[in-house]
């Protein structure tokens, strides 16, 4: 990891800006590889990752796991991160306070890494970072905003309850992977503006 990400690392871990600070185990920073080209955001930690201090390792972190190896990437070689940093009590949804205010650990995450592409996972991501209410119309499709690129999939823990998804994400990442491989080659992708 970079020193800018490890100094990025430590304010979160010691952050108290909202009040998820007065109720997480430990907060959730994001996790791998500095110079990767493509970065994962969740929605927030759940139980284990609160327990543990680390982004996707329950359930939803497993399933995410396996979605990655089918799909082509390795896990360390990329780096994953959530939009709210602190589990929200009982796993609910982060609020726009809580997303706006912890919003300044995700910029300074794509200020350094400057992936080539983002994938966002759900919706609750998919709502903060390009203001879309459900990922149907545009998941597994590429999206251009600020000189950014997205690719939209469904969320792991969405499988937990809905397992037909489970091959949904699989494929999902393997068109993102070689989307990743033409964007690297300089060839031209499919971008939905
Ligand atoms: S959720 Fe974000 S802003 Fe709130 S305390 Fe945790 S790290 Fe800080």
């Amino acid at each position: 990891m970079s020193d800018e990400l490890d100094s990025v690392r430590r304010s979160v871990i010691s952050c108290t800006r909202c009040d998820l600070s007065k109720t997480r185990t430990n907060a959730v920073p994001g996790s791998g590889n500095a110079q990767t080209d493509v970065i994962f955001i969740g929605e927030a930690p759940g139980r284990n990752e609160d327990l543990q201090g680390e982004p996707f390792v329950g359930t939803a972190g497993k399933i995410l796991s396996e979605a990655l190896e089918y799909a082509g990437f390795v896990r360390k070689d990329i780096y994953i991160t959530n939009i709210v940093k602190c589990r929200p009590p009982n796993n609910r949804r982060p609020n726009k306070q809580e997303i706006d205010t912890c919003s300044i650990y995700l910029q300074k995450e794509l200020e350094i890494i400057r992936p080539k592409i983002i994938c966002i996972l759900g919706n609750t991501a998919y709502g903060s970072l390009l203001d879309g209410s459900a990922i149907t119309k545009n998941r597994g499709k590429v999206i251009k905003r600020n000189n950014h690129l997205y690719f939209v999939t469904v969320h792991p823990a969405a499988i937990i309850y809905n397992p037909a998804l489970r091959q949904v994400i699989k494929d999902d990442l393997k068109t993102l992977h070689a989307i990743l491989d033409k964007i690297k080659k300089g060839t031209q992708i499919q971008i939905n503006e």
